[in-house]
């Protein structure tokens, strides 16, 4: 066990500190299930630990605020993309960030109409980001990915120049020149690249 509970007095409901043998210096806070972990290093004197707290609160309760903002900003494009490129026809219930997907770009719910992009598409070109949310989109339409589904992809005007930069990310994961995969021998195995440089692996 590498923390012990911090009994304090007068913490917010639902809010657990953790003494940390290895934090020396940082304190940090984070959800888990429905509560919020705070965690202390293992030195830090108990008054000094409330009102840590507090701010911790505040600077997480900022920051999900800000990441619901970025989820409405996608689920805003992906109604503009779907009016575009889709006749409107695509309708998400929702569309949000995802910090969950190392493996596939995005993925799609058809039965409850929900799309999940991969949060390491964040700085990525504008048209690759709107290409794998066309994609995620289309799929609200149709399964799978035959020839009713490219019919409608090929009304995206970069689809070719997107496929090609996320084939070019994938090919480059594989071989452990990212993050991603490296140290993941068999990354991004052949089945998972389409020839034609579609990328079918990495996204569904
Ligand atoms: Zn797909």
């Amino acid at each position: 066990m590498s923390h012990t509970v911090v009994d304090l007095p007068g913490l917010p409901p639902g809010v657990e500190v953790r003494r940390s043998a290895r934090r020396r210096r940082t304190v940090t806070a984070y959800r888990e299930g429905g509560r919020t972990i705070v965690v202390v290093p293992q030195r830090m004197a108990r008054a000094d630990i409330g009102p840590y707290v507090v701010e911790l609160m505040g600077r997480l309760e900022a920051r999900e605020r800000r990441a619901r903002a970025t989820d409405d900003e996608l689920a805003e494009r992906a109604r503009l993309l779907s009016g575009r490129h889709l006749e409107g026809r695509a309708e998400p219930t929702s569309v949000r960030w995802v910090s969950n997907q190392h493996r596939r770009w995005g993925s799609c719910t058809p039965a409850d109409g929900t799309i999940r992009l991969s949060d390491r598409l964040v700085g990525m070109p504008e048209h690759v980001i709107d290409y794998v949310l066309l994609h995620e989109l289309a799929h609200l339409l149709v399964p799978g990915h035959g020839p009713k589904f490219e019919e409608w992809m090929a009304r995206y005007p970069r689809l070719v120049e997107a496929r090609a930069f996320l084939a070019g990310v994938d090919h480059a994961l594989g071989h452990g020149l990212g993050d991603a995969g490296a140290g993941e021998p068999g990354a991004a195995a052949p089945q998972d690249l389409a020839a034609d440089g579609t990328a079918a692996g990495t996204l569904f």
